[in-house]
């Protein structure tokens, strides 16, 4: 299969914005298993502006759109920092692409992007996808990696988009404010009732909260490419997932 994984900067980097090393390593392990066991993956990976934040000793992610950016410099290249060195012991190599909105609209940019990611799969190489934030201002960035990583899924035709998050998918009310919701299991419809209980926001350090993962959902069913939703706090998830099991909220395309 090929399959775009997106993690989020709650899976990857602790509240103080340093690496979860724990979470990290074992990410990387599967993912280096998955890969070895003949899966084509591409993985979107959020995490610059939050371990950009703890590398410069800020308090909280900054409010600004220079500081922001300059965050996302620094915290980019220790993001591939680690990845490249996680992966290393598997013999895996990583490459880094930085995208915007832009490339994605049909054109020379997008046959480009297309043709640059399927010569990396062919190469047997991990391309690890991140928005450009440095350049990315509001007008030309996509904005968040859930719908970012949609788009990608959607360019690679790969064969499934999994989401791993702070939350094992999607539940029938909040469940912070609602102890009896119940997460749901199975999408066949994006039906308004299911929209609307993406209303809310998302983690201290990242972007995304459920109203962006309704819209990926969006993205790639209409694509016939099925996503699911589940927990990064144990990346082993995903070899459950990758065998079919019921784990987290399944969105099913119509094929
Ligand atoms: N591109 C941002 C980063 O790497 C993350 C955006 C998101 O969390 O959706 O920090």
């Amino acid at each position: 299969m090929r399959i775009v994984i997106k993690v989020g900067t709650s899976t990857l980097a602790h509240a103080t914005g340093r690496l979860n090393i724990r979470r990290a390593e074992a990410l990387c392990r599967v993912l280096s298993d998955l890969k070895n066991a003949g899966h084509e993956l591409i993985l979107v990976s959020s995490g610059a502006i939050g371990l950009g934040t703890g590398k410069l000793n800020l308090k909280e992610r900054p409010q600004d759109m220079a500081g922001r950016q300059a965050a996302a410099a620094v915290g980019q290249c220790e993001l591939m920092y680690q990845y490249d060195r996680l992966f290393a012991p598997y013999s895996h190599t990583v490459a880094q692409m930085l995208l915007t909105a832009d490339d994605f609209s049909a054109g020379e940019r997008r046959t480009h992007l297309e043709n640059t990611l399927f010569r990396l799969l062919e190469m047997g190489i991990l391309p690890i996808i991140n928005e450009n934030d440095t350049v990315a201002t509001e007008e030309i960035a996509v904005g968040d990696n859930d719908t970012l990583s949609a788009l990608v899924a959607t360019c690679a035709r790969a064969d499934l988009l999994i989401i791993l998050s702070d939350i094992e998918g999607l539940y029938s009310a909040d469940p912070h404010t609602h102890p009896d919701a119940r997460l749901i299991h199975r999408v066949e419809n994006l039906t308004p009732e299911i929209i609307a209980l993406g209303a809310g926001s998302g983690s201290s350090l990242g972007t995304g909260g459920m109203a962006t993962k309704l819209h990926a959902a969006q993205i790639v069913t209409a694509a016939g490419i099925d996503l699911v939703i589940a927990a990064g706090q144990n990346p082993d998830i995903l070899y459950r997932i990758v065998d079919g099991e019921d784990v987290g909220t399944r969105f099913v395309s119509a094929k």
